[in-house]
């Protein structure tokens, strides 16, 4: 989507601290952190949410992202840590490409507000 802010990241049109690239998907630096590590993993693929995310074509790709985000974990010597995914504004999504944050380096509270 050419008004997106995930896909002009993706694409390198917009600048951030990229931590992790593969050929389906992008990891970066979260701009306003919430934990010591806040990474966003992404697919280059524009999807809304993962609600929009359709089972046949997606799965693999739900996946690899989940896969990255723990790979990440590693990568960042984190061993307790958080994989979050927002759908629709009440659970606070503000971006409408799909993302899973990767939170970690902290105590954490249950449940989240
Ligand atoms: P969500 O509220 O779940 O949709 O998460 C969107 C996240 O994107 C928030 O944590 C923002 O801080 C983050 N964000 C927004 N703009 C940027 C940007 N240009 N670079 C990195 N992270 C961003």
């Amino acid at each position: 989507m050419s008004d997106c802010l995930f896909c002009s990241i993706a694409k390198g049109d917009i600048p951030a601290d990229i931590v992790m690239e593969t050929p389906d998907a992008v990891a970066f630096r979260d701009i306003a952190p919430e934990a010591p590590t806040h990474i966003l993993v992404i697919p280059r693929e524009h999807v809304e949410s993962v609600a929009r995310a359709g089972a046949d074509r997606n799965d693999a790709m739900l996946g690899s992202l989940m896969r990255a985000a723990t790979d990440l974990a590693v990568q960042e010597g984190i061993e307790s840590y958080r994989i979050v995914t927002n759908v629709g504004e009440d659970a606070g999504q503000s971006v409408f490409h799909l993302h899973l944050h990767l939170l970690g380096g902290r105590a954490m509270s249950w449940p989240p507000g």
